[in-house]
């Protein structure tokens, strides 16, 4: 098997595509963005390693443009297989645009700047040359020596998968779990929890026990359970930020955002990039519903727009026993 850092432009600087070289056909994770450094950089360590794209099976753990986008040049007579949920959502999401633009103005995102951040964000349009193969929870791809069982982790994104192969104990967690980034978790709806999905597809991960975990980006991890709690206590901690934020006043998600301290290396959130505000402002928005959803956060529109207020002065009581029993409890 191996790991191909395929070049990325934006906040991240490279995919990690995995390789593997079954019998007939050689197996691709993750190809890596329709970019033309990309692509190029990618035929030529493929041709390095002796793989050959055009029968070869691709294998996308999501539908983010730099984990699929190779694929729609690379790919044109070979399966590309991908979660059963990424599919539906990527069928309905035509047309989605202009709602996610109306609410992401109702929450306080100025408009002429998610006009064009959203068109980058959403569209991926897959060829209908392609042939798609959906993948469900527990299906096992016998490839050669691997054995890859799909995991269904929705949260990143709907129909995320993580791949698992249980004789070499290897876990491919996409973009579910990163070692050196928290994966990012938006909502683009009022009734999308994100959030919560995401909490439970960690839940999901508890029994497997891999020796490695070959993320979508940066290095692998060993020890999966802890990262998987830094993950856990990383959303407790931005949830009991964002309550105590709403303690001093109320606000639109967007102010929200500007006020929670993100790691980035932006000096102020004056100078964050457009893409870095645009995921802050959705991944607020993901806690928000959740705390909506508890119903310790309350929604109310003024002057057109989305304004949350705190309504449970035990707020942050309610979000640790909600969160520790969400996530420890038995299913
Ligand atoms: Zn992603």
């Amino acid at each position: 098997m191996f790991v191909v850092k395929t070049p990325l432009i934006g906040l991240v600087d490279h995919v990690n595509t995995y390789v593997m070289k079954a019998n007939d056909e050689d197996i691709v994770i993750d190809a890596g963005p329709d970019l033309f450094l990309s692509i190029m950089a990618l035929r030529k360590n493929m041709k390095k390693l002796n793989v050959r794209l055009d029968r070869s099976l691709f294998i996308a753990t999501h539908a983010h443009r730099d984990h699929i986008g190779a694929t729609q040049k690379l790919a044109a007579t070979s399966k590309v297989y991908i979660g059963y949920n990424e599919l539906r959502k990527l069928a309905s999401d035509e047309g989605q645009a202009r709602e996610v633009l109306a609410f992401a103005v109702e929450n306080g995102f100025p408009k002429h700047l998610a006009k064009g951040i959203i068109r980058l964000m959403l569209e991926v349009r897959l060829k209908d040359s392609l042939e798609l193969v959906p993948l469900r929870d527990g299906d096992v791809l016998e490839l050669g020596h691997y054995k890859l069982k799909c995991v269904e982790t929705p949260g990143h994104t709907h129909g995320h998968v993580c791949l698992y192969d249980q004789d070499k104990r290897v876990l491919f967690s996409g973009d579910h779990v990163l070692r050196d980034i928290t994966p990012n978790i938006s909502s683009w709806s009022y009734e999308e929890d994100s959030l919560s999905a995401y909490l439970l597809s960690l839940k999901r991960l508890r029994d497997l026990d891999p020796i490695i975990v070959l993320p979508g980006h940066g290095r692998p991890l060993k020890d999966l359970k802890k990262r998987v709690q830094e993950l856990v206590n990383h959303h407790e901690e931005r949830l009991l930020e964002i309550i105590e934020i709403l303690k001093v006043r109320s606000g639109d998600a967007y102010w929200i955002s500007s006020k929670v301290k993100w790691k980035t290396q932006h000096p102020s959130w004056r100078y964050t990039s457009i893409l870095y505000k645009w995921l802050a402002f959705g991944e607020t928005l993901a806690h928000l519903n959740f705390l909506a959803k508890l119903g310790v956060v309350d929604r109310k529109v003024v002057k057109g727009k989305t304004i949350y207020q705190i309504v449970d002065v035990d707020a942050t009581e309610v979000v640790k026993k909600v969160v520790a029993s969400l996530f420890f409890s038995t299913p």
